[in-house]
C-alpha cells in the first residue's frame, strides 16, 4: 500500500475527465445560495508541478491536459463496428467551438497558469477551493504521509481559515461523519487510487452508507477501466445501488486507447498504461448530461491515442 503518488499521474486523461465533471457539477451546485460542503475522500497533494521530477517521469500530462491545450486533434479513424453503448467521436470538425464543459475546465486551469500552459496543475482540493464561496466548506482526507504533509502545506498558503479541514484519516472509514452537513447540501468526491482490490468494495460500502445517512447528497466516484473483474463490476453495482435507493445516476466513460498488451520489437510484452476511466454520479445535476454529451466526443477527438478511443454516457433513475 501507499506506492501510489498522484504526482506521477496529474493532468492525465483520467484527471481531464474527472476534473471536467467535477467543475461542471460544482458550477451547478453553487448556483444556489445555501452553503455547500464538499468532501474529498481521497485528496492527494492538492497542487502539482507538471515540469517537476514526478510528472516528467511518466509524461502522462502530455497525453492529457497538455495535449488538450495544444489543440491537436487525433487523425480521424474509421469506426469499428460498435458492440456496446460506447460511441466513437464523429470525424473532427475543424472549427467546431469547444464544448462548454471543456472550455470551463480549461479556464480553471488557466486561472492557475495566467501566463498560459499548465506548469501548475490543480488537483481536486485546489479546483474545489477555487470555486467555493466564503460560506462553503471543504473537507479533505489524505492518508499518504508525504502527500498529506504536502497537502497541509499547500492548503496553509491559502489562509482559508476554518473553511478547509485537512484530515489524515481513512476517507473510506470516516468521511461519512460529515454527512449530512448542517446546510443539507453536499458533494462527495471519491477518487481512490485502487491500489488494492478491496478499494472497489470499499467504494461501494461507502456509497451505500453515505446514501443511508444523506440520500440527497451528490456523489461523484472516479474509477479506472482496466481488465480486472472488480473494476468492471463497480459501475454495475453502483447502478444497482442507486436504482434500489430510487436515486438518479449518471455514468460517463472516456477511453483513449486499447487495453491490449503491447508487444515490443524484442518480443516482450508491456502493459499499455491506463487506457480508460469512468465517472459515476448519484444525484447528478440535471445539467450534467447535456454538457457531457457535447464534451465527451471532443475529448475523444482530442485525446485519442489509437482507433479504440471512445466514450459512453448513460443516465437513469
Ligand atoms: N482526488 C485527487 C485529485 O483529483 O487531484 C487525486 C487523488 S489520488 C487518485 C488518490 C489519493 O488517495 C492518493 O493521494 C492516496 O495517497 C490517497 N489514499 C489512498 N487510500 C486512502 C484512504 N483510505 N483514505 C484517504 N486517502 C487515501
Amino acid at each position: 500500500m501507499f506506492s501510489y503518488r498522484h504526482a506521477f499521474h496529474a493532468g492525465n486523461h483520467a484527471d481531464v475527465l474527472k476534473h471536467t465533471v467535477l467543475i461542471a457539477t460544482l458550477d451547478h451546485l453553487l448556483e444556489k445560495e445555501a452553503a455547500l460542503t464538499v468532501v474529498d475522500t481521497h485528496a492527494g497533494a492538492g497542487l502539482y508541478r507538471l515540469d517537476g521530477d514526478y510528472a516528467g517521469t511518466s509524461g502522462e500530462a502530455a497525453e492529457g491536459i497538455l495535449r488538450l491545450l495544444s489543440e491537436k486533434k487525433a487523425p480521424a479513424a474509421p469506426a469499428p463496428a460498435a458492440k456496446s453503448a460506447a460511441k466513437k467521436a464523429s470525424a473532427p470538425e475543424a472549427d467546431a467551438p469547444l464544448a462548454d464543459a471543456i472550455a470551463r475546465y480549461l479556464s480553471v486551469i488557466h486561472d492557475f497558469n495566467p501566463k498560459g500552459g499548465a506548469r501548475i496543475y490543480p488537483g481536486s482540493p485546489f479546483i474545489v477551493q477555487h470555486l467555493l464561496r466564503d460560506h462553503d466548506k471543504l473537507k479533505l482526507f489524505e492518508l499518504h504521509p508525504t502527500d498529506a504533509r504536502t497537502l497541509d502545506a499547500n492548503i496553509a498558503q491559502l489562509e482559508a481559515g476554518r473553511q478547509i479541514a485537512v484530515l489524515r484519516e481513512d476517507g473510506f472509514g470516516s468521511a461519512t461523519k460529515f454527512l449530512p452537513p448542517p446546510s443539507r447540501r453536499a458533494l462527495v468526491l471519491m477518487d481512490p487510487s485502487y491500489e488494492i482490490k478491496s478499494d472497489y468494495g470499499r467504494v461501494l460500502d461507502f456509497a451505500a452508507e453515505a446514501l443511508k445517512r444523506f440520500a440527497t447528497g451528490t456523489y461523484a466516484i472516479w474509477y479506472p477501466i482496466i481488465p480486472r473483474p472488480e473494476a468492471h463490476d463497480l459501475p454495475r453495482r453502483l447502478k444497482t445501488l442507486a436504482t434500489k435507493a430510487g436515486k438518479p445516476w449518471l455514468h460517463a466513460t472516456l477511453t483513449v486507447k486499447s487495453s491490449k498488451l503491447i508487444t515490443k520489437e524484442t518480443g516482450e510484452t508491456q502493459r499499455p498504461g491506463l487506457p480508460a476511466s469512468g465517472m459515476f454520479l448519484i444525484n447528478p445535476p440535471y445539467t450534467l448530461k447535456p454538457l457531457l454529451a457535447a464534451a465527451l466526443p471532443q475529448l475523444v477527438e482530442r485525446l485519442a491515442q489509437d482507433r479504440h478511443a471512445a466514450f459512453s454516457l448513460d443516465a437513469g433513475g
